[in-house]
């Protein structure tokens, strides 16, 4: 059971099928195929299927934010408002930058 899982979560994090680990799920940056190429799964979204990747993304962004703060303060000298430049940057970029993953690992938790 909980190697079955760390599979299809992994498939997920790879952004492949997690039904057969093979197809891809999505076509494009922002658009989820709707069926899997190697195994013909369907890919229906359902209501309120990308709550809890909202959620892992949120935390990840914020965990890159933090962690990107505690590094300037500890190795680089920079003024606060370049600190909050740089982070706020970081802040911007980071959900678009997280969102397949988690896409990925809620569709894979959930199918
Ligand atoms: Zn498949």
């Amino acid at each position: 059971m909980l190697l079955e899982l760390a599979d299809i979560l992994w498939r997920g994090l790879r952004l492949r099928c997690p039904c057969c680990g093979h197809g891809h799920l999505f076509e494009s940056a922002t658009r989820v195929l709707k069926r899997c190429a190697s195994c013909q799964e369907l890919f229906e979204s359902e209501p309120g299927q990308w709550f809890g990747a909202i959620y892992i993304n949120l935390g990840l962004t914020v965990g890159f934010v933090v962690t990107g703060y505690l590094l300037l303060q500890t190795f680089i000298s920079l003024s606060t408002s370049q600190q909050i430049n740089i982070l706020t940057v970081g802040a911007v970029l980071g959900p678009f930058a997280f969102s397949e993953s988690p896409k990925a690992s809620g569709s894979a938790s959930f199918s």
